[in-house]
């Protein structure tokens, strides 16, 4: 999935501009041209990072950055035509994670956004998900999709592919999976493994 960003920007021209080099980027991008809207926006659409301009019609700047800031870490660039320090040290209170001077360049603006992604979500690999082919396993949330649909696993199974899944090429015995099946290899239940591995196999 690609980051959503939200610019929050009265200018046209500035908001064409941002728009236009983050969609090349590869990221989507939702806009809104004044605080309000953009302060609605921000809840309803749950962005991955805001862009938000200092001085806005309706709700100002600061005003939709600590309103944000009530119920969201959401990530926050500003954009200030202000370049007055205590302008921005009244954002970065407020919340905001990073700043832009206007005039700026669009491959600025794409540079920071990236950076300060990467800085909050460690770069958008999602460590903690395997993907082999067109399977991807959350090895956090516990969840399984194959080809972008989500698989029902039980526990279980759920364990027993991740184990699979983290050790390719590996051999295990049945002995070994039950290990991680239950902490204790259990020969009396030997045979469930299979019964496991074909449920796995078969979703
Ligand atoms: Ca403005």
């Amino acid at each position: 999935m690609n980051a959503t960003i939200l610019v929050i920007e009265d200018e046209p021209k500035i908001v064409k501009l941002a728009r236009d080099y983050l969609e090349k980027s590869g990221y989507h991008v939702l806009t809104a041209n004044d605080g309000s809207v953009g302060l609605m926006m921000a809840r309803q659409e749950q962005p991955d990072l805001v862009v938000l301009d200092l001085n806005l019609p309706g709700l100002d700047g600061l005003d939709v950055c600590r309103e944000l800031r009530r119920k969201s870490d959401v990530p926050i660039i500003m954009l200030t035509a202000r370049i007055e320090e205590t302008d921005r040290l009244i954002g970065l209170e407020l919340g905001a994670d990073d700043y832009i001077t206007k005039p700026f360049s669009p491959r600025e603006l794409v540079a920071r956004v990236r950076a300060l992604l990467r800085r909050v979500q460690g770069g958008l690999r999602q460590p903690g998900v395997i993907r082999i082919h067109d399977l991807e396993i959350d090895l956090d949330g516990h969840q399984v999709n194959r080809a972008g649909e989500a698989i029902q696993l039980s526990r279980m199974e759920f364990t027993l592919l991740t184990t699979l899944a983290q050790n390719p090429g590996q051999t295990f015995s049945r002995g070994q999976l039950l290990n991680k099946l239950h902490g204790i290899a259990n020969a009396g239940y030997d045979r469930s493994i299979d019964a496991h591995i074909k449920s796995c196999a078969a979703s």
